[in-house]
């Protein structure tokens, strides 16, 4: 399986990693990266405070809870200020390996409406829902009816890799909210299950989510036209987050490197060296907030630039971050791929 805890943190020694592995996207679908904010973990968000210690009566307004920050924005979107809308993951956090609270567990149990990702990723639900014991819950899969992603571009791998991939994730890559056309089907399933739980409000959410929509749309157009100068262009991520994103607009995530955490072998960076040869890679991506050094090394003697490539699993809580950040994605994949 996948293991980006080197990487994504640099700060949890977590014993031997693999060798620098490219790999079959269908094995990097775990997404097993360790939590860069994990102290912080503790620490509820200004609005999963207030919602855990708001009851439903008090408001009078349907209670949502949501999991992570891609699923609060757009189930935000679609109810404006009609419903009281909380995140369990904190914006902070990271929703890979999240463990729940006990302010988790009640503010489900108080909850109206779950919305979820889906496909596997909030593992931590299951005990969490169980034990909020809310016979009244509506849970709505926002990835319903989406078919997701198991295999893209095979590349190198380590005998390791192989052994390891068969117990990995047999829903598919959740990643699903970095491609704007899912995002919308995302945002659809989450109006649809927004109006069976609350009919009163049919009106407005239907209102919402075609404006957001609309905007969505037009991020697409905006996608289209810019990538269409640069088709295949061929990119390593660290965190196989974006093959959704590079399918929809012919790109190319072939591969997820993973490093060892101390030192790069001269035998590392040259199996890393071919692979970028043999696929004519144009950049590398980290992500915001992930310690670098060994990738401005990697990227160094790959001749490669290093970019930041946002998988908004962390940001901002306003629904029109995810225009933001995504944009700036634009931006970062349109340099990167000239
Ligand atoms: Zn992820």
């Amino acid at each position: 399986m996948m293991n980006y805890r080197g990487l994504r943190t640099g700060r949890q020694r977590s014993g031997i990693l693999p060798i620098i592995a490219l790999v079959m996207l269908s094995m990097a679908t775990s997404c097993n990266q360790s939590n860069p904010n994990q102290g912080r973990t503790s620490e509820q968000s200004p609005q999963a405070q207030e919602a855990a210690s708001t009851p439903i009566a008090q408001s009078g307004k349907t209670k949502v809870v949501t999991t992570f920050l891609p699923i609060y924005l757009f189930t935000k979107a679609v109810t404006g200020n009609v419903a009281d809308v909380e995140i369990l993951v904190p914006p902070g956090t990271e929703v890979h390996e999240y463990q729940a609270t006990p302010e988790n567990v009640k503010a489900i149990a108080t909850a109206n409406v779950l919305v979820k990702n889906g496909l596997g990723l909030e593992e931590f639900l299951e005990n969490t829902v169980k034990n909020a014991q809310n016979s009244k819950l509506t849970e709505i899969d926002a990835s319903k009816s989406i078919k997701p992603l198991n295999e893209i571009s095979p590349v190198v791998k380590t005998d390791k890799e192989e052994e390891d991939h068969d117990h990995e994730h047999a829903q598919g890559n959740p990643h699903v909210w970095l491609d704007p056309v899912l995002a919308k089907q995302q945002v659809t399933n989450i109006r649809d299950g927004l109006i069976a739980a609350d009919p009163a409000n049919k009106a407005i959410y239907e209102a919402n989510a075609a404006a957001y929509i609309k905007e969505l749309e037009s991020l697409n157009s905006e996608f289209q036209q810019t990538l269409q100068k640069t088709p295949s262009c061929t990119f390593i991520t660290f965190h196989d987050a974006f093959p959704y994103l590079a399918k929809r607009y012919n790109l190319k995530q072939v591969a997820v490197v993973q490093i060892p955490e101390d030192q790069l072998s001269p035998t590392d960076v040259q199996n890393a060296v071919n692979a970028v040869k043999q696929y004519n890679v144009k950049a590398l991506f980290s992500e915001p907030g992930v310690d670098n050094k060994l990738l401005t090394s990697l990227s160094k003697d790959l001749k490669l630039t290093l970019q930041t490539l946002d998988s908004l699993e962390t940001g901002e809580t306003d629904p029109q971050h995810y225009f933001k950040a995504m944009k700036a994605n634009l931006q970062t994949l349109e340099t990167a791929c000239k």
